[in-house]
């Protein structure tokens, strides 16, 4: 996901494995031009690798690619989808956790990107479902505070949760949200990756799915993601 400097031949890689997460191996003599690894650990490389237990750094011993994505990476906008999702992947897992689940989301958004899918509306439910699997899904059914059905209304990032009409302006930085953005939100949760094939929201409706989302990520990781600022000139 992610590689740095290391002293004068050496690069540190954080890398994604579904077995032990996010986790920063060291790629020994990386940055010489002779060595193996050149070309293998950039990101969005898909590889099987061997790691030997360090000291404080599991060195990679071997590695082989299985999935390059050659098409993301030869478009600015899919590389700068592809970019948001490796900082929004690697600024929200926690390291040396088991991950299987948000592996597997990762490589099937790369996988859609690749393909030249839309972005919109894939980038709203990988986050939805990473969310989901962070245990931090927003809830778009119930009041949080009179527990009604609401069908609009307003959503707090702070709470995760959508309020009423009633509730929602009492619920602090709370947000409005459309019907349509609730029922969005409610199939997206459902949906299949493969169901969102082909499907486009209004601009007004992408904006608003956008919008909320963002506002519910910033609020639990308060980091800001430089490639958000790409995204943002690139539609701009
Ligand atoms: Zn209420």
């Amino acid at each position: 996901m992610r590689r740095r400097p290391l002293g004068e031949a050496d690069e540190i890689v954080t890398c994604l494995s579904p077995e032990q997460g996010k986790l920063d191996a060291v790629a020994k003599g990386s940055r010489r031009s002779q060595s193996r690894l050149v070309g293998l650990l950039e990101p969005f490389t898909y590889l099987h690798a061997q790691l030997a237990r360090g000291k404080t750094l599991d060195p990679i011993t071997q590695a082989r690619p299985v999935k390059t994505f050659p098409a993301l990476r030869a478009d600015l906008e899919r590389l700068a989808y592809g970019s948001y999702l490796l900082e929004l992947w690697s600024s929200c897992l926690p390291f040396r956790e088991p991950a299987p689940r948000a592996f597997s989301l990762l490589v099937q958004g790369l996988d859609a990107l690749d393909r030249g899918w839309s972005p919109t509306l894939l980038c709203r439910w990988l986050e939805l479902h990473l969310l989901d699997e962070l245990g931090y899904a927003p809830d778009f059914s119930e009041c949080l505070s009179c527990g009604n059905l609401v069908k609009q209304g307003w959503f707090s990032p702070a709470a995760g949760q959508i309020a009423c009409r009633g509730c929602g302006p009492s619920a602090p930085g709370a947000l409005p949200v459309s019907p349509r953005a609730v029922s969005a939100f409610r199939h997206l949760r459902r949906m299949a990756l493969s169901e969102l094939q082909g499907r486009a929201p209004t601009p007004e409706l992408a904006a608003e799915l956008q919008g909320l989302l963002r506002a519910h990520l910033a609020h639990h990781w308060p980091h800001s993601l430089r490639s958000l600022k790409v995204l943002e000139s690139l539609a701009g």
